[in-house]
């Protein structure tokens, strides 16, 4: 099948919204430049051409389709047979680069200009900043001061890629200051700025069109498991931060009622001690970023400040699909720690000799509890596929010292 017959597959937000969540909460001068945006998403997506050019970069550029890995050592360990979908095999070694891809296609198809972008760990500012060069576009983005200093590599490769980064002073100095003053920047420069959105976060289109891109790894990975393994899966696994990696997983699966499917939130020191990211856990019904979803509030209400030892999964949102997934029961959601992830990451690195991104090892922590599930409905479960993504490199100091201080 075509890609633009594979995406028509998949369903459209109805006025904005997946159930109850989702919508367009935003200023009054944003709405021109959203609308714009929608419109010509909803002719993109529909357009050979533009899925021609997407393709051509994702495959020459990126190296997809990326590899599904029978990871045979840790199949016998759990009892279950492991794939993993390797994102982390990407060019710049993460998932993020699928969407930034796409994007930028679209922003050159609107006679857009200048690319701006919000990002918190610098991982979705560097894949920007990386399409940005690779289409010679002038390109800036906003981060939280506090950020600046803990990433300070992100911070150099972005510069080296050619962007502007922009130290953002206001409210925590995180990344939910830098995407409100991403958003600020788009306001005020609509007509020839494209404002880039790393996650299924964010005012509809932008949950819609990340879902969208990001489906290429579910849609490779059906594929891949149908040709390795002889039929569907019987899970799938991926961390959720935002959302993106997990909700492209999982698109192209939702209509299979026999494929579970189960995204992982990062539990950080515990729920119970109120540091962790884990939204859909533990947060409430809320609008963020101008998307009704979950979201992590204080006593007072006020948006809470998220803590995970992945500074990826760091964010007091979710995407607004997740919310009517977990609303539905479609989709379960589990949560993991630190400790956990930390875990999980030692013994995916010990029995395939993958060193995987703390994000990732989020969902690796999971799979036990996901097969032993299985198992107890079944003796002979098909085959789990785990969302891999992204690697390791930018997490060994963090590991270092956690592993040190054992
Ligand atoms: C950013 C990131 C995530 C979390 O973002 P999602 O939108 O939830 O996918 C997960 N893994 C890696 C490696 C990341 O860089």
């Amino acid at each position: 099948m075509s890609t633009v017959d594979e995406i028509a597959a998949l369903p459209i937000p109805e006025r904005g919204r997946f159930g109850e969540f989702g919508g367009q909460y935003v200023a009054e001068t944003l709405m021109p430049a959203i609308t714009e945006l929608e419109a010509a998403w909803r002719v993109a997506r529909g357009d050979a051409k533009y899925w021609d050019e997407v393709d051509g970069l994702l495959a020459d550029y990126v190296g997809r389709p990326s590899r599904l890995y029978h990871a045979k050592r840790l199949s016998a360990d759990i009892g279950a047979a492991i794939y993993f979908k390797r994102e982390d095999l990407n060019h710049t070694g993460a998932h993020k680069i699928n969407n930034c891809i796409g994007q930028a296609v679209l922003a050159r198809r609107m006679r857009k200009k200048r690319l701006i972008a919000e990002t918190g760990a610098g991982q979705h500012g560097v894949a920007t900043a990386t399409v940005a060069a690779l289409f010679g576009l002038p390109c800036e983005i906003y981060m939280g001061a506090e950020d600046v200093v803990r990433q300070a590599l992100n911070v150099e490769r972005m510069r080296l890629l050619g962007a502007t980064v922009h130290a953002v002073e206001s409210g925590t100095r995180t990344l939910k200051d830098a995407m409100n003053e991403a958003l600020r920047d788009w306001v005020t420069n609509v007509g020839d700025t494209f404002y880039l959105i790393g996650s299924v976060a964010g005012p509809h289109p932008y949950p819609w069109m990340v879902r969208d891109l990001q489906s290429v790894i579910g849609r490779e990975a059906r594929t891949q498991i149908l040709a390795a393994a002889g039929r569907l899966p019987a899970a799938c696994i991926a961390c959720v931060g935002g959302g993106s990696n997990a909700g492209g997983l999982f698109a192209p699966f939702v209509e299979d009622a026999a494929v579970a499917l189960y995204g992982v939130e990062a539990a950080g020191e515990g729920i119970g001690t109120g540091r962790h990211a884990a939204t859909l856990a533990a947060g409430r019904v809320g609008v963020l970023h101008g998307s009704k979803s979950y979201v992590l509030v204080d006593r007072d209400g006020q948006i809470a400040h998220a803590h995970s030892i992945s500074a990826g999964l760091d964010y007091p949102g979710v995407g607004p699909e997740h919310a009517a997934w977990k609303q539905s029961g479609r989709v379960r959601y589990l949560a993991r720690t630190d400790n956990d992830a930390l875990e999980a990451l030692e013994r995916l690195a010990r029995s395939e000799g993958i060193l995987c991104a703390l994000e990732t090892a989020h969902a690796v922590a999971a799979i036990d509890e996901v097969a032993k599930h299985l198992l107890l409905s079944a003796p002979n479960i098909g085959p789990i596929i785990v969302g891999l993504s992204g690697r390791g490199d930018k997490d060994m100091t963090t590991v270092a010292q956690r592993r040190g201080a054992r």
